[in-house]
């Protein structure tokens, strides 16, 4: 699943292609990626002549702003965009093409057919689901320490399945987390209100550091990823946890450990992450 790196690469790119378009029509293939208006007949008449003005992003979501709507998009597991000519073939899997004036399709593309797509008035979606009750913004100005410590400081709840909840910090999933913690030296299963105030710096630090690092690199993925202009992620390599169970750990050699966490494969560093279970003193 694309985490914030890789969706603010296809928000970047997609701004890049689609701003300033006036979209002509749009034809829906499969009702269900539309979630709102219920009706996709309404759907493609609310967005015929709407110009994008530009492609924000919020979370895991994108938010193509309109003249008079917002248009909210989430890619899920395989979701996909890419520009092509009125003369391209469509693809498999292809089901919603916004054909823009210019004789040019956007054509949103996904296999596994879990992504889905909201409508509202402009300013109106981020008051409603799904955006309402988004968490924090870990690449904005807005996320300081002090907003992240508030945020999840005081909670009993282990680290890993808190960050990974997007109530609290936002766009972070499964890759990430691993090495954000792991940049930390944190222990996935550390409650969040055991953490002393430097581990919780380390590792507001280490969340900033490590989403920024991926989103300069065009965002990776577990599986070939593809930006809207076809171009493959390229940070997976630079991974130092997750998906590197048995290899040395990049600090001290041992081997990375694979465990679940909250039902989710976790990879971290016994060494380097220790399971501390007293609870240290806040300071
Ligand atoms: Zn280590």
């Amino acid at each position: 699943m694309p985490e914030l790196p890789e969706v603010e690469t296809v928000r970047r790119t997609l701004n890049e292609l689609v701003a300033g378009k006036t979209i002509e029509r749009v034809r829906v293939f499969l009702p269900r990626i539309i979630q709102k208006p219920d009706d996709t007949e309404q759907f493609s008449l609310l967005l015929q002549d709407q110009t994008i003005q530009t492609v924000e992003r919020r979370g895991k979501f994108l938010l193509f702003k309109l003249d008079d709507l917002a248009l909210v998009s989430h890619l899920r597991m395989e979701g996909r965009y890419g520009l092509y000519g009125q003369d391209d073939p469509v693809e498999k899997h292809t089901h919603v093409i916004f054909y823009f004036t210019d004789s040019t399709e956007l054509r949103y593309k996904d296999v596994r057919q879990f992504g889905t797509m909201h409508i509202f008035s402009k300013g109106q979606e981020l008051l409603e689901p799904p955006l309402k009750k988004l968490g924090l913004e870990p690449l904005d100005d807005s996320f300081t320490f002090k907003l992240f410590r508030d945020a999840i400081g005081d909670r009993k709840t282990k680290i890993k399945p808190l960050l990974l909840n997007q109530e609290y910090v936002v766009g972070i999933g499964n890759i990430y987390v691993d090495e954000s913690l792991f940049a930390a030296g944190i222990h996935p299963e550390r409650e969040a209100d055991s953490l002393s105030r430097s581990e919780l710096e380390k590792l507001h630090e280490a969340i900033v550091r490590t989403l920024s690092e991926a989103v300069e690199a065009g965002g990776s993925s577990i599986k070939s990823y593809v930006n809207g202009q076809g171009e493959m992620g390229m940070f997976q390599q630079q991974l130092k946890a997750y998906g590197r169970q048995n290899e040395p750990c990049a600090v001290c050699g041992r081997p990375i450990i694979k465990t679940v966490v909250a039902g989710r494969g976790t990879h971290y560093c016994g060494h380097c992450q220790p399971l501390k279970r007293k609870r240290s003193l806040k300071q």
